[in-house]
């Protein structure tokens, strides 16, 4: 299995998704390629293929003490916050590079650099951890 790499998303070139299903999702994004990560207090809404969103939640939780759940159905809950819900229905939409795949954030700017640094944060502690292993 690959590493995820971490790059900010606007340094992210969109036609260098590896995952077919990622693009696929990407570009025609469909109830079937959504997925909800439920992050302490707020959901947020990705796309992208199952696979790669359930890494993007693995890692996450890895700096999160086990908060952190994805979903493959809307909650019951919904989306609490009203950016994050109005978010979908921009044309635009910043995507974040795990492994060879990408994920569409479909959340405000806030909830989503929030996400996309607890991403990060989890990477960086994975990477740790995988430093003290091989310090065996
Ligand atoms: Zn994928
Ligand atoms: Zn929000």
């Amino acid at each position: 299995m690959r590493e995820p790499t971490f790059r900010p998303p606007e340094a992210v070139d969109q036609h260098s998704v590896g995952c077919a299903a990622c693009e696929a999702a990407l570009r025609s994004p469909s109830r079937d390629s959504l997925s909800f990560l439920v992050l302490g207090r707020f959901t947020v809404p990705l796309v992208g293929c199952d696979d790669h969103a359930e890494r993007f939640g693995s890692v996450c939780n890895l700096a999160a003490d086990g908060d952190v759940s994805l979903l493959t159905h809307r909650p019951a809950g919904g989306i609490t916050c009203p950016g994050c819900r109005r978010a979908p229905q921009r044309v635009q939409q910043p995507v974040v590079p795990v492994g060879d795949g990408q994920l569409a954030v479909l959340a405000c700017p806030d909830h989503r650099s929030e996400l996309v640094g607890q991403f990060g944060a989890g990477l960086r502690a994975r990477h740790h951890l995988d430093a003290s292993l091989d310090a065996f």
